[in-house]
């Protein structure tokens, strides 16, 4: 047996076996090796049915043994009812306004409960209890896997993410047989002694060996610091040598006039903040430099960072091109060597936006910052292509064909070109393409990267820009490859909006506060998680709000005499624009819209969110609906609408009311999250166990450091070459958002 044997020549499956290793992609005696349990158990946690005490909270494990839903007498709300056996007794189970969790157990099957032992009117039940599948009761009075162990004192159990037809157990008798084999004697570390030594990290032998089966939690937790503390380290090895290598091509030169720039900037309808200022400066250094920049820009919904796009482009665009002489090396493609600069032209800006909505908005905004300086501005997107100024009125732009509109940006006569994800199309040329900016969402790949390099080796200055509050350690991993700037404050004047959480016997009340800001002109957003009204057949869904649906009861029984738009992804490009103009210009009070407002949309006479089934949102999400509101100067309000009675999740949704900023809720939303729930996986590629990582600054920080300096010791890992090779196999698991 060796680490790539196949599983199904190891061991004898059965099909469910076969079903749930598949399902679980483990497919070689490595996967499983890698595949770690989620947390561990001391039996002492279990308690028997017989030995509850009401007023605890506790965890069994037991048989459902009946299972129901019905309606609540007076309040009509659907309760779910179980009932539940170990070896010892049997208690009620109790699901309050979550009827569907009877529906989701059927009678004879396993589960694991952990909730409050309630005393009743009729006796004694869990009530609202979490609960988990589970194909085997680890613990009964049968021969157990653990029964042996479990005289011994200290002893933990490996409790492993499960899947139906993969146990726990299965998979704890598993690694066993791999031990057995002797596999790990010859596993050779694929991190250097030096490493490991000076942060005291176990060996791969030993922290493979503890992280599945340890003596004493100290063994545990020290093995899982290590696959933690390398996950970390891979994701920086990787991103530290594309910052490397992107900055060993050239960029145009740019002189950045402070004169110019001030001048430009005294021109905004408003003062800058510090922040802004600062950025500005900052990215004006990276600028000079004769390799290419590449930075992120973090700011909060509505920190103005659209201004700091526009000066920077403006300090591109006052350079001239470099003048096109024949280079000794490269035939007649321009030099970067020689700086010599034409005395015509512009260097030319890429702005990207994630939506045609937002490209547009950005379009008219450039248009008001540039108008005076007598330049051309391009805006192409999937359907529009628009040039400003328009040779009938000046003051205006018109419509244009697209393959006049590429013919122009190719011969770079359009110094700032506008856009949706269109911009990086193969189609599109640019002649001297200086800097390229990525408004939300998006990032450039490697791949990306690439293609925005001129054949002549100069790149383009890279900003990416985004609003969404991540915490700094994931923000140090995940944007490993760029400069961070940070804007952390907002703009002087705005008041602080009022977020309220608003659960359902507050709801008519709120309706009445929101009526009298409606009557004083404002308008409001109505966020709801669902385009459609779902199919009744689903229960869980059925409380979800659907946008719909939703506009429909408001105007019938809410808001009669205002006027209720919809928009939804699911409409077409037209009928959007057409929505969010009526909007905008205010022929429309109410738009009740799923989270496609959630990017940078700017009507700032809407000062009032409803974020309709909040739990069901992220807090960085729900921070940045609420940035909706936050554009003028009114007061604002965002009502989280929240469904659920469990304190935790109202605890999570005050956070919204309690941080300062996005950030500050991110860290907070990552401490709040426990192991399982920290969906590292799904946004970034990062396991649970990395996410522990991330967690942790000092660990995200030694990771960045060892992987800095090894990346500028030894670019290509020469002397690395195990470890060379898992940065090459983990590349396709690494994300870019
Ligand atoms: P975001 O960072 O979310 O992209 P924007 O750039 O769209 O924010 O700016 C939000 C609003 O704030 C815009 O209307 C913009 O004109 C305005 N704004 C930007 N900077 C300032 C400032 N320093 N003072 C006042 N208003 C500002
Ligand atoms: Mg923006």
């Amino acid at each position: 047996m060796d680490l790539n044997s196949l599983i199904k020549d190891e061991f004898r499956l059965t099909e469910e076996v076969k079903r749930g290793l598949k399902k679980l992609k483990l497919e070689t005696v490595r996967d499983i090796l890698y595949y770690f349990p989620s947390r561990y158990s001391d039996l002492s946690e279990i308690k028997l049915i017989k030995d509850l005490i009401p007023g605890e909270t506790s965890t069994i494990y037991g048989k459902i043994i009946k299972a129901k839903t019905k309606k609540g007498f007076r309040s009509k709300i659907g309760v779910g009812e179980a009932e539940i056996e170990d070896l010892s007794g049997k208690i009620k189970i109790t699901w309050f306004n979550q009827a569907y969790m009877a529906k989701m157990v059927h009678v004879g099957q396993n589960v694991k409960l952990t909730g409050r032992v309630t005393s009743g009117k009729n006796g004694v039940y869990l009530a609202n209890p979490e609960m988990e599948k589970t194909i085997d009761i680890p613990i009964d009075s049968r021969k157990t896997l653990f029964e042996k162990e479990k005289k011994e004192n200290n002893f933990r159990y490996p409790i492993y993410a499960e899947t139906r037809g993969l146990t726990s157990k299965w998979l704890y008798h598993a690694i066993e047989k791999i031990f057995k084999s002797g596999i790990l004697q010859d596993l050779d570390d694929y991190i250097h002694e030096e490493i490991i030594k000076k942060y005291n990290l176990p060996s791969l032998k030993s922290a493979l060996t503890w992280v599945h089966i340890p003596k004493n939690e100290n063994d545990a937790l020290s093995a899982r610091k290590r696959f933690a503390f390398e996950e970390v380290f891979f994701i920086q090895l990787e991103r530290q040598r594309m910052k490397a290598e992107y900055k060993k091509n050239k960029s145009f030169k740019i002189e950045v006039d402070k004169k110019d720039i001030d001048e430009f900037v005294s021109r905004f309808p408003f003062k800058p903040t510090a922040s802004q200022n600062k950025a500005i400066e900052q990215i004006n250094e990276d600028l000079v430099k004769t390799h290419p920049m590449a930075r992120l820009l973090e700011g909060d919904v509505g920190s103005g960072k659209t201004a700091v796009a526009a000066t920077i482009s403006y300090a591109i665009i006052k350079n001239r091109p470099l003048k096109l002489l024949p280079s000794k090396s490269s035939g007649d493609q321009p030099s970067a060597d020689l700086a010599e600069r034409q005395t015509f032209g512009n260097l030319q800006v890429a702005y990207m936006a994630p939506t045609e909505i937002l490209a547009s908005q950005h379009f008219e905004s450039f248009i008001q910052n540039f108008k005076h300086l007598n330049i051309n501005i391009g805006l192409l997107t999937g359907s529009t292509c628009k040039k400003f100024p328009s040779k009938v009125s000046p003051d205006g732009w018109t419509t244009i064909s697209r393959p006049q509109l590429l013919k122009w940006v190719e011969n770079g006569e359009i110094p700032i070109l506008i856009g949706t994800h269109t911009l990086i199309q193969k189609s599109v040329k640019f002649k001297n393409l200086a800097l390229a900016i990525i408004d939300e969402q998006h990032r450039f790949g490697t791949e990306q990267r690439s293609k925005l390099i001129r054949k002549d080796g100069i790149a383009p200055h890279l900003l990416s820009m985004t609003a969404t509050p991540i915490p700094r350690t994931l923000a140090l991993t995940v944007y490993g490859d760029l400069d961070l700037t940070l804007l952390d404050e907002m703009p002087h004047g705005r008041k602080q909006i009022i977020t309220e959480i608003i659960t359902p016997e507050k709801r008519e009340q709120t309706y009445d506060e929101i009526k009298l800001e409606l009557k004083k002109g404002r308008q409001l957003y109505v966020i709801c998680p669902r385009i459609d009204e779902p199919d009744p057949e689903k229960e869980l869904a059925l409380n979800v709000k659907s946008v719909t649906a939703e506009a429909k009861r408001l105007k019938k029984e809410i808001f009669q005499k205002e006027e209720i738009g919809i928009l939804h992804s699911k409409m077409s490009k037209d009928k959007k624009e057409e929505v969010m103009k009526d909007f905008s210009e205010g022929n429309i009070d109410i738009l009740c819209a799923t989270s496609v407002v959630e990017v940078g949309v700017n009507v700032p006479n809407a000062t009032i969110i409803i974020i309709e089934g909040a739990e069901r949102f992220g807090l960085a999400q729900l921070h940045q609906l609420r940035g909706r509101v936050i554009r003028s100067e009114h007061q604002a309000y965002c009502y989280v609408f929240a469904d659920t009675k469990t304190q935790r999740s109202l605890d999570r949704l005050k956070a919204l009311k309690t941080a300062k900023n996005g950030f500050e809720l991110s860290e907070l939303d990552l401490s709040l999250r426990g192991a399982g729930e920290l969906s590292g996986k799904k946004q970034w590629g990062i396991s649970d166990l990395g996410m522990e990582a991330i967690k942790n600054l000092k660990m995200v920080e030694a990771a960045r450091l060892e992987a800095t300096e090894l990346i500028k010791k030894d670019f290509d890992l020469k002397k690395y070459p195990k470890l060379k090779q898992i940065i090459g196999e983990r590349k396709s698991d690494i994300h870019f958002e």
